[in-house]
């Protein structure tokens, strides 16, 4: 009882071995255009059969070894750091206050460097030693590069960062600390993600870049497997906060391959929450297509990208399995955040919050009852300024 993987081109369909060599479908890479998600994605394809019953559900050591037998990398190659297994919990008053009785708390704030981020980094740092590469490269608007410079340095890697000059400043400290090479980039993430994959195609090393690197869209699915073992089954309705969209690609792609695998029979109904002032795939779902980018503008800055490189993918999820998208403003968040610390007692980050505010959003046209699930993905510590415009100082 066990699973094969290959890659596989989402836009052409051809079939890839899985190794380092290969990041993006070669041919489909290159017909992308300048301002467009990227072309060529990879999907991780899991054949065979996987093992659907958890045993002594809730329990830490069943749930990882339910999530383990659904990655392409062996388990021995993870490193010791604890990340994912993240508490689902039942938030008492949040439930009161919303009227909704089945909410629930997906807490990755409680991932070891505070963000969902460490999902992926878990498994490219397992990959990495897996191949025995040493150097892992990543651009980041902070989350992915604290996290990355974290699960590095609890693997022994050597981690290399990219990363706008205006990053939270917590966000920095953190991959300075872990250790990691950090360069300043005077600009957007976008340039940052393109210095990036120079840097890698010049100097080697690993490339963890989000939706180019097929590892981080697939150590990002971890989160809906272990929620259908946490559950016992999906959820009705799940709020993904989405930038790039690879966590939402990762969301949709954990329910597919249960789907796909016969071990769930329905696709719960997927919300991704965008911030008005950067909802490129809001846009493209309505529209149906990417069309010229606008310059991105919100507080919170892990989903403000101007071009979200997993686009596509993200797009055809949503499309594929009924997902929805739904937009708020910054007010809104700020007042989202403030009413999840002051009720849930969890202090999320600004892009967090955003699931918490979409929630809200959407909440007036769905069933009381209905089992919902948000997504918190990073601690609101990682971005003190942000927090600070929500409250009053005393
Ligand atoms: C990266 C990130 C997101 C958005 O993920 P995408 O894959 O870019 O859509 C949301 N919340 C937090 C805290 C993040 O770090």
């Amino acid at each position: 009882m066990s699973l094969n993987f290959h890659y596989r081109c989402i836009d052409c369909g051809r079939e890839y071995q899985i190794e380092p060599g290969i990041m993006l479908c070669p041919d489909c890479e290159k017909t992308r255009k300048p301002d467009e998600p990227l072309k060529g994605v990879l999907e991780v394809v899991a054949e065979g059969k996987a093992d659907g019953s958890i045993t002594g559900r809730n329990t830490t050591g069943s749930i990882e070894d339910f999530v383990f037998q659904f990655l392409p990398v062996e388990k021995e190659y993870f490193p010791s750091i604890p990340v994912g297994n993240t508490p689902l919990w039942q938030p008492e008053l949040l439930r009161r206050k919303t009227d909704f009785e089945k909410l629930f708390l997906k807490d990755d704030t409680l991932n070891p460097t505070g963000s969902f981020k460490d999902r992926a980094s878990y498994l490219v740092a397992a990959f990495a030693r897996k191949h025995g590469i040493g150097e892992v490269t990543v651009a980041s608007t902070g989350n992915a590069a604290s996290s990355m410079a974290g699960v590095g340095a609890a693997s022994g890697l050597k981690v290399r960062i990219f990363i706008p000059a205006t990053a939270p400043k917590a966000k920095m400290v953190q991959a300075l600390q872990y250790g990691a090479e950090v360069n300043l980039v005077d600009g957007s993430y976008d340039i940052a993600f393109d210095m990036s994959i120079d840097y890698t195609k010049k100097h080697g090393g690993l490339n963890r870049n989000t939706a180019y690197n097929p590892m981080t869209i697939e150590g990002k699915k971890t989160v809906s497997l272990e929620l259908y073992a946490q559950l016992g089954d999906v959820p009705e309705y799940m709020f993904v906060p989405t930038g790039d969209g690879v966590i939402l690609s990762g969301v949709f792609k954990g329910f597919k391959d249960l789907l796909s695998l016969g071990i769930i029979d329905k696709m719960p109904t997927v919300y991704s929450v965008q911030a008005e002032g950067s909802s490129a795939i809001c846009r493209a779902l309505s529209t149906g297509s990417f069309g010229k980018p606008l310059p991105s503008k919100t507080i919170a800055d892990s989903i403000a990208v101007d071009v979200p490189r997993g686009g596509y993918y993200a797009l055809r999820s949503l499309k594929e399995f009924g997902g929805r998208c739904i937009t708020v403003s910054d007010d809104e968040i700020l007042a989202a955040q403030h009413e999840l610390a002051s009720n849930a007692g969890l202090f999320a980050e600004p892009a967090s919050s955003a699931a918490y505010a979409g929630f809200l959003k959407a909440s007036r046209s769905l069933p009381r009852d209905s089992k919902v699930v948000l997504l918190i993905t990073g601690s609101g510590l990682k971005d003190i300024e942000a927090a600070m415009k929500g409250v009053k100082l005393p």
